[in-house]
């Protein structure tokens, strides 16, 4: 199944976070299923949902930012014109929760790219790090945008993007391997130890309306 952020913000039947509970209902819970029962755009650029019953409001600037949305992209961020954009994002939490709160935006840096993400599929497991909160040795340790099965619109590329274009529509393979390592040197990089795969914690996935991604791991 697919479905847009952009259906889930401005309305739709169904929405990223019915789509996530729904394809959970197919696994064992192993936490109560927490249940987003209002979502509306506040005119101050906030979110509201309400989880398990608890109404919780959070600002962008609250917003927690691990992973991907790392420091490195921090003293670009103001060259985007996308930065001040909201950029509605789904989480996992540690507690077994899923919560939509607005996450920043960050301009590419070098060879990356900024993405509008048009579609991201839910895959089992997004919904096993949120029920289960594990994969194997891969923990959720912490809040982590989920979603990695995604396609989008390039919007900006960073100093030394070549092979793609503002405008280009794209796939998204979701993990960056290291390049340097034997398995990547060998070509095999689906195997590589060090990957940052879109997603997995601590590293933020799709789920979110604007992304900044390697352009060597998107395809037009
Ligand atoms: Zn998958
Ligand atoms: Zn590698």
């Amino acid at each position: 199944m697919a479905s847009s952020l952009d259906s889930l913000m401005f309305g739709s039947d169904q929405t990223v976070a019915q789509s996530v509970r729904e394809a959970g209902e197919n696994s064992k819970p192993e936490s109560p299923v927490p249940v987003i029962k209002t979502l509306k755009h506040a005119p101050d650029q906030t979110v509201c949902c309400t989880l398990n019953g608890v109404h919780s409001r959070v600002t962008a600037q609250e917003s927690p930012n691990p992973g991907d949305h790392s420091a490195r992209h921090l003293p670009n961020k103001l060259h985007s014109k996308y930065t001040s954009s909201m950029n509605p994002s789904l989480q996992v939490t540690v507690d077994h929760k899923i919560k939509l709160v607005p996450a920043p935006v960050y301009s590419p840096g070098p060879n990356e790219v900024l993405l509008h993400v048009k579609t991201t599929g839910i895959c089992g497991s997004d919904i096993h790090f949120w029920r289960t909160g594990a994969i194997g040795s891969l923990v959720v340790e912490g809040d982590c945008i989920l979603g990695h099965e995604a396609s989008g619109t390039i919007l900006e590329t960073g100093p030394g993007v070549s092979n793609i274009a503002v405008g280009d529509r794209v796939a998204i393979e979701p993990g960056a391997p290291c390049g340097t390592c034997f398995l990547c040197v060998d070509g095999r990089y689906n195997l590589c130890e060090e990957v940052q795969f879109a997603g997995v914690y601590p590293h933020h996935g799709t789920l979110q309306r604007y992304k900044v991604h390697p352009a060597k791991w998107v395809h037009k």
